[in-house]
């Protein structure tokens, strides 16, 4: 998996007793092919990407992404769960690669993480080998339905994407006169390393009392970052006053 990344992954790896191997490049909206070519993890059974990426948000463009599949001679799993925040995806990379295999969900952009469904597409026997070593009782029929119904109002999900893009971008201006390092986003949140002096531990914590839950990432190389997720402007603007308000506080104590 490239890193940083969906550390979530990790625990997966784990549970299945599998080994786990991080491939690290040197910018986050760049992949580090050779590295995953020829570094520590040549010998992997497959590659792991999310595009966008999470927990940095960062976006790699689909033919750096095309490169690798092409040189590799295995599987890459591309997971797209934010890709409704970012300018292009590589749903047409299916038609072309045999290895290649994407990954969606309804749990980011369609607002509906709680009906546990995700779809995929690749070769048709990439999805027959799924097909063999899924359970074989499928989704259940309440995910199902509520699945259909989501797909049939895309409209209304369009309107929530350009929301939350136009916030997004709001919010980055914001936090960046606050004196926050921003990287670039097309997700639905920003990373955001905070100003000198305090981590993002701390930010966490006079957040949290102030009634704001953000992430903070331990073990990434992320300890100064914080990340936040875009809501609503009604739930952005609090955000941002107790941001301010800490701002003032951490400068005069
Ligand atoms: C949220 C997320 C998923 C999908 O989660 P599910 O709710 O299990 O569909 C997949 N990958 C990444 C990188 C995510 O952030």
């Amino acid at each position: 998996m490239l890193s940083p990344g969906f550390s979530f992954n990790r625990k997966l790896a784990s549970l299945q007793g599998a080994q786990f191997i991080e491939v690290r490049g040197n910018e986050l909206d760049s992949l580090p092919i050779d590295s995953f070519l020829f570094g520590p993890a040549r010998h992997a059974k497959f590659i792991l990407l999310a595009n966008p990426n999470n927990p940095t948000g960062a976006f790699v463009p689909v033919a750096e992404i095309e490169r690798l599949v092409a040189k590799y001679d295995r599987l890459v799993v591309l997971d797209e769960a934010y890709i409704d925040f970012a300018p292009e995806n590589g749903l047409h990379l299916v038609n072309r690669y045999s290895n290649l295999l994407i990954l969606r969900t309804f749990s980011k952009s369609y607002a509906t993480a709680g009906i546990r469904i995700g779809f995929a597409f690749g070769h048709p026997e990439l999805i027959g080998r799924l097909r063999n070593i899924q359970n074989m009782f499928n989704m259940n029929v309440i995910g199902h339905a509520v699945g259909m119904s989501v797909l049939s109002n895309r409209r209304a999900y369009d309107e929530n994407h350009s929301h939350i893009k136009h916030e997004r971008q709001r919010v980055s201006g914001a936090l960046s006169e606050f004196g926050f390092s921003v990287i670039p986003s097309h997700a639905n949140f920003l990373l955001a390393r905070v100003p000198a002096g305090r981590d993002g531990k701390w930010w966490q914590s006079a957040l949290e009392r102030q009634g704001i839950l953000v992430a903070f990432f331990p073990d990434d190389g992320l300890e100064d970052c914080i990340r936040v997720s875009i809501g609503t402007r009604n739930q952005m603007d609090p955000f941002l006053e107790a941001v301010d308000k800490i701002r003032r506080g951490a400068d005069s104590s």
